[in-house]
């Protein structure tokens, strides 16, 4: 967590920012997390620069996390011979099955394999969140997709169609291989695209798991599937995305809104992060400052209570990443503390959320006057999750010496989570572990902090402590 900013900011690494000077300057602007996407480059370019983002992170001192971007169930164009092709109206694309059918300038490959198989003649897709619609064509010649209107269509954009469902495996075997391999890498979350119900969660968690990852999973509501099996996925997720490029296809663009501030409110009362995604500074992809609509957009995404924002092309193929993100950096810390967002939750009965929700209190009846950091002990997160739904004004420290919990906890808002090897002897007073915070620089000495922790301090589901503590 940097100064004075308690939402956390994502930025997704592209052309634009894969140099070490950008990537430092990002670090320093505010990024807390940093999203690879897996429908663009190769696996060699994500491990590549996964290592260069953990080095950079490491020489300035500031943790960063990263999210890897699954295409799950997505559809997704690919050019063989190209980055772009410049359709006409009426332009006809070849759809090819495999790779070395594709010779043509307008030859194209849909993945997963099996998609082209499952297109009839009239189906209607729609490429690039909009962007591009095509009218599929079967004939005995093949399968020719015919453009709608001019346009530019570019690989590695995301396929929806219109007029019917596809069914397709929650990860397609090709997939499996690439997340084997960057299982390696340790990433804190995975995130899945095109969740279409639980279950593609489920299956994406015995996948990680079988795989020896205990990595995080970002569910990304795109579809209206996702959003019918809501209140499951959030259950089964550690985090989900407002996919709003996807989603306004997919639903229809004015209703973009009432579904980004329904996810928001359901995440906020189960208290798991969520993510606000897609262009939230579009204009800045060209323009050094962003439009008056872009800002009251981050704005209002704050005011919803997101604990995350994300840029996506932004940082990944604009002009402008550093800048964007410094914009992005200025908008919600202001709006954090301007726009005051009320505690949303559902844990009433739960006796972790009743002693969170009376530090809660004490925090606003001190008002500022005294109490300067939350200190909370977590195993398993939740109760860190807690206190972060309640937006309270001053930052909260999660100790844990789980470092899955450690990674998972990146996302909130408010957090800034800290390995501690808790004291064997489950001691009851914080002056040990505030002197290891003291040498580490995240506690200074006068302060008074608020404590929340359990009998041991590793033991999850105990929380039975809250006091007041003067760091000296
Ligand atoms: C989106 O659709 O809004 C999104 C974040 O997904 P992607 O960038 O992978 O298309």
């Amino acid at each position: 967590m940097h100064s004075g900013k308690f939402t956390k900011i994502i930025a997704t690494l592209g052309p634009s920012s894969s140099d070490e000077k950008v990537i430092k300057e990002l670090i320093t602007s505010g990024v807390n997390l940093f999203r690879f996407n897996l429908k663009h480059a190769d696996m060699a370019w994500h491990v590549r620069h996964i290592k260069k983002v953990r080095e950079v992170s490491e020489k300035l001192g500031i943790s960063t996390g990263i999210i890897i971007d699954i295409r799950g169930p997505e559809c997704v164009v690919s050019i063989p011979s190209a980055s772009e092709i410049k359709l006409k109206k009426n332009d006809l694309l070849r759809v090819c099955v495999v790779n070395s059918e594709c010779s043509g300038e307008k030859d194209i490959l849909l993945s997963p394999d099996e998609i082209p198989g499952l297109i009839d003649d009239g189906d209607v897709l729609v490429v690039d969140d909009g962007k591009i619609e095509l009218r599929a064509e079967r004939s005995e010649k093949g399968l020719f997709l015919k453009a709608a209107e001019t346009g530019v269509l570019k690989t590695g954009k995301g396929v929806s169609f219109t007029n019917k469902k596809i069914s397709v495996p929650t990860i397609n075997p090709q997939e499996k291989e690439v997340i084997k391999e960057l299982i390696k890498m340790s990433p804190d979350f995975f995130a899945l695209s095109f969740v279409r119900n639980h279950k593609d969660v489920e299956n994406l968690s015995e996948f990680l798991l079988d795989n020896g990852s205990k990595a995080g999973i970002i569910s990304k509501i795109e579809t209206q599937e996702g959003i019918d099996d809501l209140d499951l996925i959030v259950g089964k997720s550690d985090g989900i995305m407002v996919a709003r490029g996807d989603l306004g296809v997919e639903v229809s663009l004015e209703k973009i809104t009432y579904y980004q501030k329904r996810i928001i409110e359901k995440c906020r009362a189960s208290a798991k992060p969520v993510i606000v995604a897609t262009q939230m500074l579009e204009s800045m992809t060209t323009n050094p400052s962003p439009t008056r609509a872009e800002v009251s957009d981050i704005s209002n995404a704050v005011r919803d209570g997101t604990d995350a924002v994300m840029l996506s092309g932004e940082t990944a193929i604009g002009k402008y990443p550093v800048e964007s993100v410094r914009f992005m950096h200025k908008i919600v810390s202001f709006n954090e503390k301007a726009l005051r967002v009320p505690a949303a939750l559902e844990f009433s009965e739960d006796r972790t959320f009743s002693i969170v929700k009376a530090a809660v209190d004490i925090i606003k009846s001190d008002n500022g006057r005294s109490l300067s950091k939350i200190l909370v002990a977590t195993e398993t997160g939740k109760t860190a999750r807690i206190f972060s739904s309640f937006r309270p004004e001053i930052p909260i420290i999660a100790l844990t010496q789980n470092l899955d919990t450690l990674k998972k906890l990146g996302l909130s808002y408010g957090v800034l989570p800290n390995m501690i090897d808790f004291p064997e002897h489950g001691l009851v007073d914080v002056t040990e572990i505030a002197h290891i915070l003291l040498k580490r620089g995240i506690l200074s000495k006068g302060e008074n902090i608020i404590v929340v922790h359990g009998k041991r301090w590793q033991d999850p589901g105990n929380t039975n402590s809250l006091y007041i503590f003067n760091v000296n």
